[in-house]
């Protein structure tokens, strides 16, 4: 269901479009064409969704790729009779193309020198990389100029005369001045592929479409990139969030809006649930502002916006009811208490009730795992809160569901998630008791999980063993979550350290396994969502392994 910016395409992001062609200024993060699982709804399938909406036919010849992470002018055909000049066009070379790149000049790239610089190179692509070759290979060729530079960075404008597959970025690498945010070839660190396709001429009809670079380039330039834009941009790069998550609608009414700076926006989180959203502000730049956030997530499509402040001095030493005020920064909150579904479990969400809401939803792909992979197992949730990975344990079948949290009030909102969904809490174990304590005494008993959920806050100070700091702690939960597994069983282990990286929780998992001479199958790390595009250091807001022992 389309709503406010959540919507297949951004009207703001078609340039032109009529019987003969329909040309669209691409978001960052989109594939045009077939994406994966991970990015559901490609350019193509998008805008053939919005066509069908308007009973329109949805008829669009596809002549051009841009790579997910590069935005700006995408040209389709909308008359299959007018393809063949087109192509012949972007065949013959007499399409024009102009791009601007944000680049890392090292030292010894020739770009240090040269202002204007013709690149030459032969390539060859092997599955999704593309490299430069000595001999052989196929002949690469763009015209690169130099618009303005400031220290070791630059804004380029680029020409390519042929069309590889990722030409720019492998040029550029090349000649040691790799695009900014091209974790495949070297980029030095930004949220997105700085490379934006900005005009595009097509000689045979005359016609020339231009697009102008998003500000995140140009503040590359100055390195300000952990700034938040100027209020058009900034309810621009809100709207891109919105629009990019819309194929999740299908499965969800729950999902993060925004990320931090994963979408481009620091110090900023959005959650979103059945068209309220929360929104937590995290530095003093996105504190300032606030009440513009505000209104601008309204005026994209939520009846109510919570604010959650989350300063990083220590939050215990502030006063929760200015640190998650009751009542919305804007809108008027749900009359109901609001129940939101996810991959078909209800769950109860409170937005104005302290500073969690009742469902974390970065791990909704993993309640989904459990869900899928729970048929008559019994599964043990430690740190259950509101138990919404017990309620897709048990609505995938599990035999036996038993949760554990040191919060009476916690397991009170886990039992009502359960009667929301049909599910009989009698049928299930709901554990008041501190997990270390919980597990210590269940190593001594004969009951063996075939699952367990461990994710667990990065501090408490809530249980009866002593305060719990995760990155001391994580260890010794993992044996003696691992000691009381069953043979073949599965741990779901999770972290939102910010430091514990998915290569570190799976050093912690192997050597917890070795510890207890437990035989481990295997260790997968578990991917994050689309609606959780990674941080500058890795996934967030968290990091997840599924461990599975013989
Ligand atoms: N895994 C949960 C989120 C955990 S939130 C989910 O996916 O929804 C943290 C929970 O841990 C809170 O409910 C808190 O009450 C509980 N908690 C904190 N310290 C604890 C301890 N030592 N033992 C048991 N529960 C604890």
């Amino acid at each position: 269901m389309v709503r406010g910016a959540f919507r297949p395409w951004l009207e703001e992001r078609i340039l032109s479009e009529d019987d003969d062609l329909l040309v669209v200024d691409k978001p960052s993060g989109l594939p045009v064409h077939g994406g994966d699982e991970r990015l559901p709804g490609d350019v193509v399938s998008r805008l053939a969704e919005r066509f069908r909406s308007r009973g329109e036919s949805s008829y669009l010849g596809v002549h051009q790729r841009l790579d997910v992470g590069t935005s700006g002018v995408l040209l389709f055909v909308r008359r299959p009779e007018l393809n063949g000049v087109v192509a012949k066009d972007f065949e013959s070379g007499a399409v024009e193309k102009e791009y601007v790149a944000a680049v890392r000049i090292a030292p010894r790239s020739p770009l240090v020198r040269e202002r204007t610089l013709e690149l030459v190179h032969q390539v060859t692509t092997d599955g999704r990389r593309t490299r430069v070759v000595r001999s052989g290979g196929k002949l690469c060729k763009t015209g690169c100029r130099v618009l303005a530079r400031r220290e070791d960075r630059a804004l380029l404008a680029l020409r390519p005369e042929t069309g590889r597959t990722h030409q720019l970025r492998v040029q550029l690498a090349a000649i040691h001045a790799p695009i900014a945010g091209d974790r495949d070839y070297g980029g030095s660190a930004a949220s997105r592929l700085l490379l934006h396709a900005r005009a595009l001429s097509i000689p045979s009809l005359g016609r020339v479409f231009t697009s102008r670079e998003p500000a995140l380039l140009e503040r590359f330039l100055h390195g300000d990139t952990d700034v938040l834009g100027a209020p058009t941009e900034l309810r621009q790069t809100l709207a891109d969030a919105a629009a990019l998550r819309y194929p999740l609608l299908a499965q969800t009414q729950a999902f993060r809006w925004v990320n931090g700076w994963g979408d481009h926006l620091p110090g900023l989180v959005v959650d979103w649930y059945a068209g309220y959203a929360t929104l937590s502000v995290l530095n003093e730049q996105a504190m300032a502002r606030e009440a513009e956030l505000g209104e601008h997530l309204r005026e994209l499509g939520a009846s109510s916006v919570h604010l959650k402040r989350r300063p990083r001095a220590d939050i215990r030493l502030l006063d929760r009811a200015e640190l998650a005020p009751a009542t919305p920064l804007i809108g008027t909150a749900p009359g109901t208490p609001l129940i939101v579904r996810e991959n078909g479990a209800l769950l109860e969400i409170l937005l104005g009730d302290g500073l969690s809401t009742g469902l974390f939803v970065d791990q909704r792909d993993n309640r989904k795992r459990l869900m899928d992979a729970s048929r008559d197992a019994s599964v043990l949730n430690l740190f259950s809160y509101t138990g919404a990975f017990s309620v897709a344990a048990a609505l995938g079948g599990a035999r036996r569901v038993t949760s554990v949290d040191t919060s009476g009030r916690a397991l009170e909102r886990a039992k009502h998630n359960f009667v929301l969904n049909g599910l009989d809490p009698e049928a299930h174990a709901f554990v008041r008791l501190d997990v270390i304590r919980y597990l210590t005494r269940q190593a001594g008993r004969a009951e063996r999980f075939d699952w367990i959920v461990l994710d667990p806050p990065s501090f408490s100070s809530a249980g009866s063993s002593g305060v719990l700091r995760v990155e001391r702690d994580y260890a010794r939960l993992l044996e003696l979550s691992l000691a009381v597994l069953a043979p073949g069983g599965r741990l779901l282990a999770v972290t939102n350290h910010r430091k514990t990286s998915h290569a570190a929780l799976r050093a912690l998992a192997r050597k917890a396994a070795q510890k207890l001479g437990r035989d481990v199958i295997q260790v997968k790390e578990l991917l994050s969502g689309l609606d959780c595009p990674d941080g500058a250091e890795g996934p967030e807001p968290s990091r997840a392994v599924l461990v599975t022992v013989r």
